[in-house]
């Protein structure tokens, strides 16, 4: 997809800050984090969201969740962590490329997910 902002971080065209990469997923810190250590799992293979997107793909990436999740965990040493994945405008989703949102969460970190 030409004109995906993420379809062109995964190609290079557009830097990222990049903490993991396999054949299939890139996981980077979101641009505009929402709390520390806010990263963004994504599948190299565009789909645009939970709509399109090959189920046992979807699987893969949060088995890889659970492993970056726990990682970031240990190394950041939060006890909390939201998972978000936005599917649709109405749902908030601004980027259509799918991903999956880690965000940790900090004793009275005030934000509003
Ligand atoms: P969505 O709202 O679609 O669930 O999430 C899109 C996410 O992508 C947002 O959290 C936003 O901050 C992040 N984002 C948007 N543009 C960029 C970018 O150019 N680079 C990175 N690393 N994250 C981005
Ligand atoms: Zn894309």
């Amino acid at each position: 997809m030409s004109d995906c902002i993420f379809c062109k971080i995964i190609n290079g065209d557009i830097p990222s800050a990049t903490i993991y990469e396999n054949e299939e997923f890139k996981v980077i810190l979101d641009r505009f984090p929402a709390n520390e250590g806010h990263v963004l799992i994504v599948p190299k293979q565009h789909y645009s969201n939970i709509f399109d997107i090959e189920p046992a793909l979807a699987g893969r990436l949060f088995v890889l969740a659970t492993k970056i999740a726990r990682e970031m965990k240990n190394v950041l040493g939060f006890e909390h962590l939201n998972v978000m994945q936005n599917n649709g405008t109405v749902a908030g989703q601004t980027v259509f490329h799918f991903h999956l949102h880690l965000i940790p969460r900090y004793e009275n970190d005030g934000i509003n997910i």
